[in-house]
């Protein structure tokens, strides 16, 4: 990038692809309309985009399913898949600042983080499937002599992608990767609020070469174009990320249609167990900070649950108040802004009437204010409530913004029971120097990630997902490939 040049400098010569991509053509809604999408940072409008609706998915779908059928994709040889995949995440790296500035623009994040974090992980994650298409083996069961017992994995067909706002180009990343590598054709939905990334995606994609009709995008609405992909009767699996409340209606709209998997990545409400026997405070502090304020605890995984044993509650809340001054929101076009603007207005007010709800309830002693800044006013400072317990509805219901709730515990036994004391079971931190407390505590905490004296442990390497009302079944790592393949028993007698 030119150095003189700054972000917003930057910002007004970037160009969008705002039609959706459809059989390996950019094209329009069927229906003519389209929909805009804003930055959150300055309620400017960005671009008017597709709108798509079922329409569009039967296309999108037929399209997908021609490619599979003509095995373009499907039966190509191993090597020619990988090749093309890792030519895409090349194309996503040569393309890191357009990218990272567009994600940034749609989604009000802090450029700094879409520059690290969700443009570099999602050409990694693309990159590790790919590589791993040439090194998966299937399997031969022990059938005895006179038998040969093969099971294999066959791709499924049509997969749907339908994902969040949050992560929104990581998010596509980490459903198309895996269903790709394994052969099958995508239709991708990106959230209304994000979806920038995902249609220049669809243009990189044709660029590394992957053949028409393979991966199709349709930007759109959720209760239309995503609704019609879910009851789709042509579409053999469903892989969600967003809020438990939608991923249902997946489940719903799988039973009502083809019974198709509906594969899901819900909500969370994370806890964080600091014990008195952990030797680095000022780490677990700096960990805990991060783990709710980075990108405006609009995560998943957000550690939004601090529970803290009571020996040493005040003097770590005092070490957590001292690090809130340094996640300020501001300019997310700003490098050197650490927390940026809320998605949107909704997502602004649910924020803050769940503040004013912990008002009513808990000692609120940092934060909790709404800041306009640049003309938009989808800004929140990073808010502590203190005195919360667990029963609260700001203890129980996932706030998705910047919004921590402070309880304490006596013992270990009661940690566990509040960690477990709720509906979701995503993930949860442990600080503690004591190996065999942390072993009990792996067994005994129900969620699909723990991370010990560390925040948010993941990677394309360990699989990623929810216990619980968090979810059903796991992205990344080659357990992903379980959503995408069928086992199949071909059993020959000689
Ligand atoms: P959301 O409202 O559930 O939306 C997710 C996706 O579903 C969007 O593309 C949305 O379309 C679509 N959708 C909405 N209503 C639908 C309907 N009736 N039928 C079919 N599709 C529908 O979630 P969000 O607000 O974008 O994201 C926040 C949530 O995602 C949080 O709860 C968070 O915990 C969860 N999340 C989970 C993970 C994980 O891996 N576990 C990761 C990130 C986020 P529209 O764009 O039109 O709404
Ligand atoms: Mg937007």
């Amino acid at each position: 990038m030119n150095k003189h040049l700054t972000w917003h400098d930057r910002a007004k010569g970037l160009t969008f692809q705002t039609k959706a991509f459809i059989g390996g053509k950019l094209v329009d809604a069927a229906s003519g309309k389209t929909f805009d999408s804003v930055n959150p940072a300055t309620n400017a409008r960005l671009a008017a985009v597709a709108e798509c609706d079922v329409e569009d998915a039967n296309r999108a779908v037929a399209a997908a399913r021609r490619a599979f059928d003509s095995g373009v994709w499907s039966r190509c040889a191993p090597g020619e898949r990988k090749a093309v995949l890792l030519r895409l995440a090349d194309l996503i790296r040569a393309n890191l600042e357009d990218l990272a500035l567009m994600e940034s623009l749609d989604t009000g994040k802090p450029i700094t983080n879409a520059l690290t974090a969700d443009i570099p992980l999602s050409a990694d994650t693309i990159q590790w499937f790919a590589e791993a298409i040439d090194k998966v083996y299937d399997e031969i069961a022990p059938a005895g002599p006179g038998n040969l017992a093969l099971i294999k994995r066959d791709a499924l067909g049509v997969v749907a992608c339908v994902v969040p706002w949050n992560y929104p180009l990581m998010m596509a990343c980490w459903k198309i990767a895996p269903a790709l590598a394994a052969g099958n054709s995508v239709v991708l939905k990106p959230a209304e609020q994000s979806p920038l990334t995902a249609l220049r995606l669809a243009e990189l994609a044709a660029e590394a070469g992957l053949p028409e009709g393979v991966l199709n995008v349709l930007p759109g609405y959720g209760e239309t174009v995503g609704q019609a992909l879910g009851r789709h009767m042509d579409v053999d699996c469903l892989a969600f990320t967003g809020s438990t409340e939608v991923g249902k209606y997946f489940l719903k709209y799988s039973a009502e249609s083809n019974m198709k998997p509906a594969w899901l990545e819900c909500g969370g409400k994370s806890p964080n167990l600091i014990f008195a026997d952990c030797d680095d405070l000022e780490a677990a502090a700096d960990a805990a900070a991060f783990g709710i304020w980075y990108d405006q605890g609009e995560v998943c995984t957000a550690n939004s649950r601090l529970l803290v044993e009571e020996s040493i509650k005040d003097r770590f809340v005092d070490l957590l108040k001292a690090r809130a001054q340094n996640w300020q929101p501001g300019d997310p076009l700003n490098p050197a802004t650490p927390m940026g603007a809320i998605v949107e207005a909704r997502q602004t007010d649910r924020i803050l009437s769940y503040i004013e709800k912990g008002k009513a309830s808990a000692r609120l002693v940092a934060g909790g204010e709404q800041k306009t800044i640049g003309g938009s006013s989808n800004f929140v400072t990073p808010t502590i409530f203190d005195g919360v317990s667990n029963d609260m509805t700001i203890a129980q219901e996932e706030i998705f913004g910047p919004v921590l709730s402070v309880m304490t515990f006596k013992t270990e036994e009661e940690a566990v029971r509040i960690a477990n004391s709720s509906i979701y079971g995503l993930a949860a931190s442990v600080w503690s120097n004591n190996l065999k407390r942390v072993m009990r505590l792996s067994d005994s905490i129900h969620v699909g990630t723990l991370s010990v004296n560390c925040m948010d442990a993941a990677g394309n390497i360990v699989p990623f997902g929810g216990f619980k009302q968090s979810g059903i079944g796991r992205d990344q790592s080659l357990h992903a490939f379980d959503k995408y393949t069928n086992l199949k028993t071909v059993w020959i007698k000689f």
